[in-house]
């Protein structure tokens, strides 16, 4: 049973910063976007066009290595100030919190479960942004259940050869390399004891010199979360030793560390799906005061009174599920039931709140003139990434029974 553990992970560093603090780095970031962010989205996201500019912005702001501990050069955030950063930014742009999110869950499992000489190695060049990434586990055949995966990494010399084909895989074409799960024993009962992480780098870190078994596919075209590039990555007889790039140094725990991972990456999500509920809300409400039908603003409506108070409900139990959820990680305890309330919770909130905007715009909510056409695109990706929200509400029930035993 003892494999059957997750692996300990390293402690968290805190940040040591006081609220002020917090206060003055939220003001920053939300002049940023308010002022050059926002007036280049719709055209931007229109166009499908990668960020560049603004990823120089947050590479600036440290946001790259907002999580990571101060000690390897990071900002050690809590999980609550970066919640609070990522809902910030999703209010004007959901897409460009996909772009460090990612990158900072491939961190995490480094930061969390890595070796002493890992961490020293990764995560500096992770927090500069110099090697941006993200987290690549699901592939063609397998995305909700992970222990099906074929990505096969066979022992080869001082490491391990790796083959397989990856997909959806967020910044996969921008980014310099990910987290990558593979099966190490694919005789291994249950499956999930045969699976392990490596840190797969498109070149070689030191030199420069591109893997050839590490190849880029297909961008895929999406509904929405433009900007951002999810990508095919097929890896063809790549070879990674084992010491730098097998996280942990021993394989069989890779299921783990992507599940650990994920704890943060779910509170992102929920984060990123109060932002969109939040900027439904406050567009619906702008409108509805202008607006005017049957001679008085729309908002005077009983019926659109009746939205707008759900709405407000909905986003304002949304940001308390995820303050917890943050909160909860924090202070280090378990917090995978938390996490996946605040997720399932605000995204369900995110899509319903965009959907009503819509609805309160009429006609002209259908339009791409108006962003609540766009909130509306980029919502449902909130209830799919990170655990779908049909598993996320049979794991919380698992738990939920789990902790309340009779
Ligand atoms: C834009 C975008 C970005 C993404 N980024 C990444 C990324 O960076 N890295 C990465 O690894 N993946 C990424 N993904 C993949 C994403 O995580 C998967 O799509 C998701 O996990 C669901 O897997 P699937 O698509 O294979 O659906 P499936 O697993 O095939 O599920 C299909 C349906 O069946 C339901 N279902 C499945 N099993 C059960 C069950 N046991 N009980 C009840 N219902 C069930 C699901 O909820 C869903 O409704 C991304 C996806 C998108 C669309």
């Amino acid at each position: 049973m003892s494999q059957d553990r997750n692996p300990t992970p390293a402690p968290r560093q805190e940040g040591g910063y006081t609220d002020r603090d917090e206060r003055a780095m939220l003001d920053v970031i939300g002049r940023w976007v308010e002022r050059d962010v926002k007036p280049h989205v719709m055209r931007m996201e229109r166009d499908d066009i990668y960020p560049h500019a603004f990823v120089e912005q947050m590479k600036e702001f440290g946001l790259f290595g907002a999580t990571i501990s101060e000690r390897y050069g990071g900002l050690g955030l809590r999980a609550a100030t970066y919640a609070r950063i990522v809902s910030l930014i999703s209010e004007q742009w959901m897409s460009l919190t996909g772009i460090f999110n990612s990158h900072l869950m491939m961190a995490t499992i480094v930061e969390k479960y890595g070796t002493d000489a890992q961490r020293e190695y990764w995560l500096p060049k992770f927090v500069t942004g110099e090697i941006r990434g993200g987290l690549a586990l699901t592939e063609p055949d397998a995305g909700t259940d992970l222990q099906g995966i074929r990505t096969r990494a066979v022992a080869s010399g001082d490491g391990y050869r790796i083959d397989g084909t990856k997909t959806w895989i967020s910044n996969g074409i921008e980014g310099g390399a990910v987290a990558l799960l593979v099966k190490t024993d694919p005789d291994a009962s249950p499956p999930r004891r045969g699976m392990s992480m490596f840190i797969a780098p498109k070149a070689d870190p030191d030199t420069g010199k591109p893997h050839p078994g590490f190849r880029t596919g297909r961008k895929l075209e999406k509904l929405g979360y433009h900007g951002i590039d999810s990508a095919e990555l097929v890896f063809e007889n790549y070879q990674l030793d084992a010491e730098r790039h097998l996280v942990g140094g021993e394989p069989g725990k890779g299921f783990y560390m992507a599940v650990g991972g994920l704890e943060l990456g779910r509170i992102n999500v929920a984060a990123r799906s109060v932002g969109i509920a939040r900027r439904a809300l406050d567009e619906a409400t702008a409108y509805a005061q202008t607006r005017k039908t049957f001679g008085k603003p729309i908002a005077e409506h009983q019926a659109i009174q009746l939205k707008l108070g759900e709405m407000a409900t909905r986003t304002r139990a949304a940001e308390l599920l995820t303050e917890d959820a943050a909160r909860a990680y924090d202070a280090g305890e378990r917090c995978d039931m938390e996490a996946g309330m605040a997720k399932y919770f605000a995204s369900e909130s995110a899509l319903t709140n965009a959907t009503e905007a819509m609805r309160i715009h009429g006609g002209y909510g259908y339009s791409r003139e108006y962003p609540v056409e766009r909130l509306y695109r980029e919502a449902p990706l909130m209830c799919i990434g990170e655990g779908t929200n049909e598993m996320q509400r049979i794991l919380i029930a698992r738990q939920f029974v789990q902790r309340n035993p009779v």
